[in-house]
């Protein structure tokens, strides 16, 4: 089953069961607070916060998303795309969650030839809030999953608030069991890479006060309006469809991680490290491909960094495979046919994002060999003081200066006979980041996924809690 056969069932399902049927919006949003789209519900806040009234009680959408907190997952995971796109169905106070439970039940479970995705029940199982007796019942009720496929979490994993007072509610997610050979029995709690998460179903169903932590807030009520806001993930269940191995294989991706392949004279399959290196490879470029279709364009701050990490870890990591000349060219245009038929903007425009993508790569790579020679001079004065290890300071300057990624220090350092010193490149790296912490507080700048849900704000007396995530953010190049 295609990509573009899943995401068509899903639009004609929910489509025919009266939700309107909503285009994406960009990967970039309105909300200049907001770094990426990073769920299908943000388009929706307005009407799910009661700010703004939702102009239909029932809506449906395929949206583009951009995970920049799954970045180091990618290719690791068999699930983590940095883009993704996920499918939603939303009920502004009209269904609740009897209604989303039995949608989802159907739209799985119906066969193929019927319409639905054909998962056998079998292979099926949920998680749930652990007070949440309710959405047991349903489950038992509407779908007769047995106690034994059901399992409770608590707040921390399924429980949905904005982390301030506003809206909150139990969450219940469905799961597909790969089976044996894929991991210990027992249910997601016991293997999340066997037991693949594929749809999350949140229940706005209470007011939720102040509170001290994730898991610790008062709830003052039950709201008046009850939401509904789900989210599955089109490409994870693409790759269980598609019976390949995970989401870098699907339709939509494999032709880039196939062009990287060729490109660097290895076979995908025959080395752990090479083909987490060319998984990357196709994530970032596809990415990359669809962030500047969205206008985004390289630079040193914000969205356009997160860009121009996409495009140098590709760089990168096809350095690893072998490849130092450029490669964008092929692996863009790879990613563009795969994606024109979704996507037809990826090739009107593809002039444009072509041409920055091929600007950003030209420049790194000078970057890297003016870091090189750089190296190459630290290297042999360091080994003619006979000193075992180059300093911090260098590997530092490297860095900060000419963007030179500590890794490819080390790698060049050790084919010298060299170690670098890591813990004084460490601690000059923790005093960088205390001053972008400093810096990104004065800006009110804020990226972790709950600085989505800033026009809930409104709501409420609020407290920011976005600035957790810099440090992640300015760990790889
Ligand atoms: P995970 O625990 O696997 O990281 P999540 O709980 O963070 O997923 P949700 O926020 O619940 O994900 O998003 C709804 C759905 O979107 C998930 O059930 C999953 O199918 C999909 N999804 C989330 N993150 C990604 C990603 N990085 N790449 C592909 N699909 C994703
Ligand atoms: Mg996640
Ligand atoms: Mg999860
Ligand atoms: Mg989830």
């Amino acid at each position: 089953m295609q990509t573009a056969d899943i995401r068509s069932r899903w639009l004609d399902f929910f489509g025919s069961r009266g939700h309107t049927v909503v285009p994406s919006a960009s990967l970039v949003s309105d909300d200049p607070s907001l770094l990426f789209t990073v769920a299908g519900m943000v388009p929706f806040i307005p009407y799910l916060s009661g700010l703004v009234p939702a102009p239909y009680p029932r809506a449906t959408s395929v949206q583009k998303c951009i995970r920049t907190l799954d970045i180091e997952e990618v290719g690791k995971t068999t699930r983590h795309g940095t883009f993704f796109q996920m499918n939603g169905n939303f009920s502004f106070g009209d269904y609740f969650k009897e209604g989303a439970i039995s949608y989802a039940w159907e739209l799985l479970t119906t066969s193929e030839a019927d319409g639905g995705l054909g998962f056998a029940e079998r292979d099926l199982w949920v998680t749930v809030y652990e007070d949440d007796d309710e959405a047991i019942d349903i489950w038992k009720r509407v779908a007769g999953l047995p106690d034994a496929r059901i399992q409770r979490f608590g707040k921390e994993d399924n429980y949905w608030s904005t982390g301030q007072p506003g809206p909150a509610g139990p969450c219940s997610e469905i799961y597909f069991d790969r089976g044996p050979a894929y991991g210990a029995e027992g249910g997601p709690a016991a293997d999340e890479s066997r037991y693949i998460e594929i749809w999350n179903l949140v229940f706005m169903q209470y007011l939720r006060g102040e509170g001290t932590s994730k898991t610790e807030f008062e709830i003052l009520g039950e709201l008046p309006k009850k939401n509904i806001d789900t989210g599955m993930g089109l490409e994870r269940v693409a790759f269980l469809k598609q019976g390949v191995e995970n989401l870098y294989e699907i339709d939509q991706v494999r032709p880039v991680l196939d062009r990287a392949s060729a490109l660097a004279g290895r076979r995908y399959g025959a080395d752990h490290d090479d083909d987490v290196r060319m998984r990357v490879v196709a994530d970032h470029v596809r990415s990359a491909l669809m962030l500047m279709s969205d206008g985004v364009t390289p630079s040193n701050e914000g969205r356009g960094y997160i860009l121009r990490r996409l495009l140098r870890r590709t760089v990168r990591s096809m350095r690893l495979l072998g490849v130092d000349t450029a490669t964008m060219p092929e692996l863009l245009t790879a990613s563009r046919d795969a994606m024109k038929a979704a996507y037809p903007e990826v090739a009107t425009d593809f002039d444009r994002i072509s041409r920055g993508a091929y600007a950003e790569e030209e420049s790194f790579l000078r970057t890297l060999t003016a870091g090189t020679t750089i190296l190459d001079t630290a290297v042999s004065e360091t080994k003619q003081k006979g000193s075992p290890s180059l300093a911090g300071d260098t590997a530092f300057l490297l860095h900060d200066t000419y963007g030179f990624p500590i890794d490819l220090t080390l790698e060049i350092a050790e084919e010298s006979g060299l170690a670098v010193d890591r813990v004084a490149f460490e601690s000059l790296m923790s005093a960088q980041k205390q001053r972008a912490k400093a810096d990104a507080k004065a800006k009110k700048l804020g990226i972790t996924d709950l600085s989505v849900y800033s026009p809930f704000r409104a709501l409420g007396e609020t407290v920011f809690r976005g600035y957790d995530e810099l440090e992640a953010e300015s760990s790889v190049l």
